[in-house]
């Protein structure tokens, strides 16, 4: 692992698991990576090789009948860094391969549907990564502290997204959840930003001060939802993310595992190798075909 700069794996260390505290969690700090910034760039665009061609692999895998695929859940807070993600992680591969979703507040034909309706159509296709920004999750975090929902339907709506991220495994999409969490006090410096350059005015939405007003409603809701949905087959990964280099680091290294585990090969020739090879070298001139 250090070759890599990893002194613990990701996949194991950002893992919630029995005990897991929001409250005492630091999101200044960089787990399990023994470098700082410089190196943290560096280690990931060693890794950004890596990933590209795991999911070249995996793109061929679903071209030629395939039928895995990946989706990336994104949740966080606003200005935690979900954007970033898409563009600083997924954007170092191939972007055929890639479909960013990203899930805003319902439109009129998606109130009329069940909450999981607008996610279902919004999974990947065969060797496609999917991301999600924002997800499925937004109806059991800001639909709660918002109050958008009557009743107390919390309980019934983690056991419907266990059940349902479930059967999107058994249908060879592998679910990959990662929040990435911030600080109240960094929110406040990234906001500050969006009102201050025009160039980021239009990541401001004037909503986002109404959430913050709500920090710690919202911090129950995520812990609650770590406690009832981080599983063994779709396990949260929490991600402190006031660094941003090291979230991106850890977002990438935690796909690169993902990818890693699906042990993918490149697919076998549909064609007889040998035959059109001879057929190839028929057509080379002739001095090329002797020495070759
Ligand atoms: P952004 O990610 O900054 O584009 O903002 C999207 C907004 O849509 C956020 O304020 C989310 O809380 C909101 N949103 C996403 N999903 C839902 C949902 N299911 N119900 C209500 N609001 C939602
Ligand atoms: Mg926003």
């Amino acid at each position: 692992m250090t070759e890599t700069g990893w002194r613990d794996r990701p996949s194991e260390i950002l893992r919630v698991g029995e005990g897991f505290d929001l409250g005492t969690f630091d999101t200044r700090a960089t787990p399990g990576f023994t470098g700082g910034k410089v190196e943290g760039k560096a280690a990931r665009a060693r890794l950004g090789e890596r990933l590209s061609d795991l999911q070249e692999m995996l793109y061929a895998e679903g071209r030629s009948g395939g039928g895995r695929a990946v989706v990336l859940v994104l949740q966080g807070m606003d200005t935690s860094g979900k954007g970033g993600i898409s563009r600083h992680v997924l954007g170092m591969v191939d972007p055929q391969g890639v479909a960013v979703r990203s899930f805003g507040a319902p439109t009129p034909e998606e109130l009329q549907h069940h909450y999981l309706w607008r996610v279902r159509r919004a999974l990947p296709r065969p060797g496609r990564i999917g991301v999600f920004d924002r997800s499925h999750y937004e109806d059991v975090l800001v639909a709660r502290v918002a109050r958008l929902v009557e009743g107390d339907p919390w309980q019934h709506r983690y056991a419907e997204i266990n059940r349902f991220e479930r059967e999107t495994e058994a249908a060879g999409i592998t679910v990959v959840k990662i929040a990435l969490m911030i600080s109240p006090e960094e929110q406040l410096a990234r906001l500050g930003e969006r009102l201050e350059r025009p160039e980021k005015f239009w990541k401001y939405d004037p909503s986002d001060l109404d959430a913050r007003e709500r920090w710690d409603e919202y911090m129950h809701a995520y812990q609650d939802v770590f406690d009832a949905t981080s599983t063994s087959s779709a396990p949260w990964h929490v991600v402190p993310a006031d660094r941003k280099w090291y979230a991106r680091l850890a977002v990438t290294q935690l796909l690169v595992d993902t990818l890693e585990d699906l042990h993918l090969s490149w697919p076998e020739a549909t064609f007889d190798v040998g035959a059109e090879r001879a057929r190839f070298r028929a057509l080379l001139p002739v001095d090329d075909a002797v020495a070759g």
